[in-house]
């Protein structure tokens, strides 16, 4: 991993580098909060939006067990061509329904752009913008996404150095966003690709991103570990570690979701785990909000 060194912090990074300790960018999204040193925000919802109906339950459930936002694929970025009748996407359709079932259960939503050509349209639904890990160095998609001046949500590329993800962050403020919550989601190292890791989970990312940047910080414990079992584990280190918050797979039925069924939460567990995370929060003097 290259170091981000004085000059960068001057030059390179002067939109997203810290220039005092204090110094905090805080992203406010409807009843969501990132950034502001006490809160422990919860992102949830589906992999990609299997169905309208289906998504509206998510939305209700991860509501009333205490997330303030909720997520959803409509476009993903699978690793290989075949869409089937287990493992599809939606597309607008997908996007329409999560946007409605963010207006019934009263969260905001956050949803991945992988096209350009899709920023507009997607940014009239979405209250936040996601960049995945592997665009995060699609530069034009960085720059019309930064356009928008919405809110992004900016993965950091599983083969990314802290510095390269926060110079893909300086794209998007560079060109017009100043609300980028950045999401560590794992790293890959030769022996991670088995069925107990797939990705290894940087916390340490986390800290050294936070301490550079005045940018929030949150972990994907779905998408990095790829493992059910492992999830809540790195949920409750994420908290400890001083992260602003988690982005989480729940599914209703977590072994039939259509994309990623390995690692969705049920409801119960999600459940389960918020309890878990209020009472790590409420030792830190932090809160989950
Ligand atoms: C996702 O959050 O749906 C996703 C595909 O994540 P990542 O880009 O981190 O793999
Ligand atoms: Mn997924």
């Amino acid at each position: 991993m290259k170091d981000v060194s004085a000059q960068d912090l001057a030059g390179n990074l002067r939109r997203v580098a810290r220039t005092s300790d204090d110094q905090r960018t805080v992203v406010r999204i409807g009843p969501a909060t990132f950034g502001d040193d006490r809160t422990f925000t919860v992102i949830a919802g589906p992999c990609t939006v299997e169905s309208r109906d289906q998504v509206i339950d998510i939305a209700r459930a991860v509501k009333s067990r205490g997330a303030t936002m909720l997520r959803g694929g409509a476009f993903k970025p699978l690793t290989f061509p075949y869409r089937s009748e287990k493992m599809f996407e939606l597309g607008m359709e997908g996007l329409r329904y999560l946007h409605e079932a963010g207006r019934v259960a009263g969260l905001p939503i956050v949803t991945e752009v992988t096209d350009l050509r899709r920023v507009g349209e997607m940014s009239e639904l979405a209250d936040m913008l996601q960049i995945g890990a592997r665009n995060m160095q699609n530069f034009p998609l960085l720059e019309e996404v930064g356009r928008v001046g919405k809110p992004v949500l900016l993965k950091r590329h599983f083969g990314a150095s802290v510095r390269d993800w926060l110079g893909a962050a300086e794209y998007l403020v560079h060109n017009g966003t100043s609300d980028v919550v950045l999401c560590e989601r794992g790293i890959v190292a030769p022996h991670t690709h088995v069925p107990t890791s797939r990705f290894i989970v940087d916390l340490q990312a986390v800290l050294a991103a936070k301490e550079l940047s005045h940018l929030p910080v949150i972990v994907d414990p779905s998408h990095s570990t790829f493992k059910r079992t492992f999830v809540a584990p790195i949920a409750r280190a994420a908290l400890a570690a001083g992260a602003d918050g988690i982005i989480l797979d729940v599914h209703p039925v977590p072994e039939q979701a259509a994309v990623d069924p390995l690692q969705a939460l049920s409801y119960d567990a999600f459940g389960t785990l918020m309890t878990e995370l209020r009472g790590i929060a409420g030792v830190l003097g932090r809160q989950v909000a």
